[in-house]
């Protein structure tokens, strides 16, 4: 497995909860859509994180929220620039296929940080066919918006009424029927990635046309 040592840049606050955590990108190469392993240098202690920067971005990104009651986030939150992290990586097979490269129909559906594989490959490969549905508690958490085509996206709020629709994913795909053809990539907790599998395989979808990514 690749390990390598990267510097800490900055920490960048979003929201009270969640920040961008930028370290030096030392060459590091990796198909958008993948995660890698953060760690401790010296210590056991390491978590998943997808990359949330585009392939030619100077430095390499992700966006974590801090559990209150979490050991590693809240030890990523205050990271001050110049330490240093383990990464390892890159993993998973998360990523476009090839009819999503060729520019089928696809829609990325995320909650929460969730939204972090789908920000690296819109940032990566601007021509793709997307719509991407966000699901979050208040609109200040459309972690990313301005590198997506306002076209193509869709805030839900489950909390406040700022976003494009009030209410959750879920409530959202209900009322508006996917069409069996699309390509969908879900990512985020795994309530929302069953309930919504279940939706689109009642709308038709084949399991080939379901992919996803469970953070927790
Ligand atoms: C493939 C993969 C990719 C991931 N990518 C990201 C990412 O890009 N950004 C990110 O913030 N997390 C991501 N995670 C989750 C991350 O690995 C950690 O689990 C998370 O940061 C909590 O770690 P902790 O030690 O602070 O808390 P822990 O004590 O390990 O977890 C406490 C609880 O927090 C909840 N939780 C975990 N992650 C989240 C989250 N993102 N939002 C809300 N609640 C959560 C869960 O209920 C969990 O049981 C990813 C997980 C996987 C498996």
């Amino acid at each position: 497995m690749n390990k390598t040592t990267h510097k800490v840049v900055e920490i960048e606050e979003l929201t009270p909860e969640t920040f961008v955590l930028r370290v030096e990108r030392n060459n590091f190469e990796f198909i958008p859509g993948q995660y890698v392993i953060l760690r401790m240098p010296d210590e056991h202690i390491a978590r998943e994180y997808s990359i949330y920067s585009g392939i030619t971005d100077q430095y390499l990104e992700f966006l974590i929220r801090e559990i209150p009651a979490g050991e590693f986030s809240r030890y990523l939150r205050h990271l001050t620039p110049e330490t240093t992290l383990e990464v390892e990586g890159p993993n998973g097979f998360f990523v476009p296929d090839e009819r999503t490269m060729k520019g089928t129909p696809s829609f990325f559906i995320a909650t929460g940080t969730g939204i972090s594989p789908f920000h690296s490959i819109i940032r990566s490969h601007r021509s793709i066919n997307y719509q991407i549905l966000h699901g979050v508690k208040f609109a200040d958490e459309a972690y990313g918006r301005q590198s997506f085509n306002p076209q193509q996206y869709t805030l839900c709020t489950s909390r406040g009424e700022q976003g494009d629709y009030f209410g959750r994913v879920s409530s959202y795909l209900r009322e508006h029927p996917v069409q069996p053809d699309v390509i969908c990539y879900l990512c985020g907790n795994s309530e929302m990635i069953n309930e919504v599998t279940d939706i689109l395989e009642g709308f038709g979808l084949p399991p080939e046309n379901i992919r996803t990514e469970v953070f927790f």
